[in-house]
């Protein structure tokens, strides 16, 4: 098994009465204290919100909005997807906040390795998604996708390792499956050789459940949605339901509270990103930056999934991307720009969440 960096078992998390969302709380409160600007007025001001098309559709949607921050340390990204609550959204603004208006964390790496990113297409069009990451040596390709089978997923990872024969593989099920159906598609796709299995099922539960039925398989499981939607984000290290926590920047709060998590947590971490814009990716490469460990390609090259982008697109080269700022272009920002009534929906979003920063 040539391919995979973690096939041993990792450690059950450092056992903790922390709770992962006070956690992170407790962060954001020491790290804002004043020093970021939550004055309505000032950020509806300052708020840009564009309109980015992407090149494949995604999660089921064509176009990914986004609002951006100019602050005193840069420009923070806000883009919780549209269907989200307030209480959600509102932990992905204090992350665009503090990346806006705070210094970020010091970083101990200049650049990070990411992965290809490859939606649930049809097997002819892999071979074109994978031409857009430029010396990706791993790929995280989506499966359990509604309105396809198994036979789909194996002929999409099939053409994947037919491809590219001595890349890394990770699937990401998105918490599409049940126990079973995870266990017979981890099964199927096992001789495709899997550095890891992302969400295989929704609850943590089911997650562990899976995990001691996989023992024996030795794939490690990841979670991703038990992380960054959970009520606590350590609940899932607590229980031994994972292996590999995927962490993402903004569902958590920002980098500090990310890293906080990470730390606590004791588990190896990969970050990723929601389909961010350049902005938001520079943020995930910032938490990436200052991990003290990265032993996996991080899921921020999604910039390659966009067909227009804020700045010149922070997407892979040579398979990593640098850990840097990026500063959006004023003639994109206008070119990109939200109709006026979406931009009236963003503040009112914006107003809906500040209550509960
Ligand atoms: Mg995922």
């Amino acid at each position: 098994m040539p391919h995979t960096g973690l096939r041993r078992r990792a450690p059950v998390a450092r056992v903790s009465v922390t709770q992962g969302s006070s956690l992170t709380r407790t962060v954001w409160q020491a790290c804002e204290h004043g020093r970021v600007d939550l004055a309505y007025e000032r950020l509806a001001d300052r708020m840009h919100v564009v309109s980015l098309p992407l090149v494949t559709r995604f999660r089921g949607v064509d176009v990914r909005e986004v609002a951006l921050f100019s602050g005193a340390a840069g420009w923070g990204e806000w883009s919780p997807f549209l269907e989200y609550g307030s209480e959600e959204a509102a932990r992905w603004l204090r992350a665009a906040l503090e990346d806006a208006d705070l210094e970020r964390p010091a970083a101990v790496r200049d650049r990070v390795p990411v992965n290809a990113t490859l939606p649930a297409v049809a097997p002819d069009a892999v071979a074109a998604v994978l031409a857009r990451y430029d010396g990706c040596r791993t790929v995280k390709v989506k499966v359990a996708e509604a309105g396809q089978v198994l036979a789909d997923d194996v002929a999409r990872v099939a053409e994947v390792r037919a491809l590219l024969p001595d890349a890394r593989i990770r699937v990401d099920a998105n918490g599409g499956w049940g126990v079973d159906e995870a266990e017979t598609a981890v099964r199927a796709l096992e001789r495709f050789d899997l550095e890891y299995v992302e969400q295989p099922c929704a609850t943590v539960p089911e997650l562990a459940e899976l995990r001691t039925r996989l023992h024996r398989l030795a794939i490690p499981i990841a979670a991703d949605e038990s992380v960054r939607k959970a009520e606590d984000p350590l609940l899932v290290a607590r229980a031994g339901a994972a292996d590999v926590l995927v962490v993402k920047a903004q569902p958590l709060g920002g980098v500090r509270a990310a890293l906080a998590i990470v730390a606590e947590a004791g588990l190896p971490a990969v970050v990723s990103s929601a389909l961010d814009s350049s902005v938001g990716l520079s943020m995930g490469a910032a938490l990436a930056g200052a991990l003290p460990e990265l032993p996996f390609d991080c899921g921020l090259g999604t910039g390659a999934l966009l067909a227009a982008d804020v700045a010149a697109p922070l997407v892979p080269v040579g398979g990593s991307i640098p850990v840097t700022r990026v500063v959006p272009l004023e003639a994109l920002l206008t070119a990109n720009a939200a109709s006026p009534e979406r931009i009236d929906a963003w503040r009112a979003r914006l107003a809906a969440c500040l209550p509960h920063l």
